[in-house]
């Protein structure tokens, strides 16, 4: 009898046991039916706008091109294309005054849950998901989130934005219309923070960008998914999820704020291409994915952002929870497989 792999993240003090021996098939996971969350009265389709709070931000159609609107007291925009709210229960909020960083960062373990919190309500059409989004729709949303960006950075008490979306009910979500969420925040998280000092201590060492380092590794690998002229598409090495698979671009950028234009849409139709393969394979499963940034300009030489996908198809239980290391039935090799073949087909 052989043994199963233990992995180790390519940055982080993260390990995994690969079950290499006795391990899944991706399409083991594949279910008849999914549940759907299901709603009555959507509150995030036209013509209920007045059930969110006013948008912060919506793109509305003004002839060929794209105007960026707000909605004023009581009135709420209609016609838009994306729409951005804030969140009902922000896990952090706004301040309502001028605060000092001493009065943000109390102490070593504490701090007040300045920031923000929205939802980017992604398409008119309840069902829009990136997956069979219209690429020009999909393209609103990822300039959304880059709007978002581009304001929240700007603030003194944002140390961090987190851009992410949860796919599904397992993945908790519980409204199925089409939407993405960001929350900006006093602190950098520790997943963040650990890769950051990581590729910094990689640039120390020899002067390269661990994360151009990483995709030229696996260019070609049995873990590449998707390579086109702007972005790759793997398998991580010691992927904790099954079939979890990152999406980097080409060349070295800190931010999505970094993107041009052509870069927006050559992303928009990556993003479109691998959830769709993932959909095919698995039949929907319920996800979760979540930028990796920095607006650091310091780290501007060693970090590079990257979109982490996370397929919710295992239950991290006793083991996983009290030791911080996961077992994946899957391989990062036969994930990238089939999502190849799918993709391809
Ligand atoms: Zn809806
Ligand atoms: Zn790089
Ligand atoms: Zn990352």
């Amino acid at each position: 009898m052989g043994f199963n792999e233990v992995r180790k993240d390519y940055l982080l003090e993260r390990w995994v046991v690969i079950a290499t021996e006795r391990g899944r098939r991706p399409t083991d996971f594949a279910k008849k039916e999914r549940e759907q969350a299901k709603t009555s009265v959507c509150p995030m389709c036209p013509g209920n706008e007045h059930m969110t709070p006013p948008a912060v931000l919506a793109y509305l159609k003004s002839g060929r091109s794209i105007k960026k609107a707000k909605d004023k007291n009581g009135s709420r925009h209609k016609n838009w294309l994306i729409r951005c709210v804030p969140n009902l229960y922000p896990a952090f909020a706004p301040p309502k005054e001028k605060l000092t960083q001493k009065q943000i960062m109390k102490n070593d373990n504490l701090a007040v849950a300045v920031g923000h919190h929205e939802v980017l309500i992604e398409s008119p059409n309840h069902d829009e998901h990136p997956a069979n989004a219209r690429i020009p729709q999909l393209t609103h949303v990822i300039n959304g989130y880059i709007d978002r960006l581009r304001e929240f950075s700007a603030k003194p008490y944002v140390r961090y934005i987190s851009i992410f979306r949860n796919h599904g009910i397992e993945a908790g979500t519980s409204l199925s219309h089409a939407h993405s969420q960001i929350i900006a925040m006093p602190f950098t998280p520790q997943i963040v923070e650990q890769e950051l000092n990581a590729s910094k201590r990689f640039w120390k060492q020899k002067k390269k960008c661990v994360f151009c380092e990483i995709m030229k590794n696996e260019l070609d690998g049995p873990r590449m998914i998707l390579e086109n002229s702007r972005f790759v598409v793997f398998a991580p090495y010691a992927s904790v999820n099954p079939i979890e698979f990152w999406i980097i671009p080409k060349k070295h950028q800190t931010t999505l704020l970094d993107l041009s234009p052509t870069e927006v849409k050559a992303f928009a139709e990556t993003l479109k291409t691998c959830l769709g393969g993932l959909k095919r394979v698995v039949n929907d499963p319920p996800y979760n994915y979540g930028f990796h940034l920095t607006m650091n300009k310091d780290a501007r030489d060693y970090y590079h952002w990257h979109l982490e996908v996370y397929p919710k198809l295992a239950v991290w239980a006793g083991f996983e929870k009290s030791t911080g290391v996961y077992i994946n039935t899957v391989t990062p090799e036969n994930a990238a497989e089939s999502l190849r073949k799918t993709i391809s087909s």
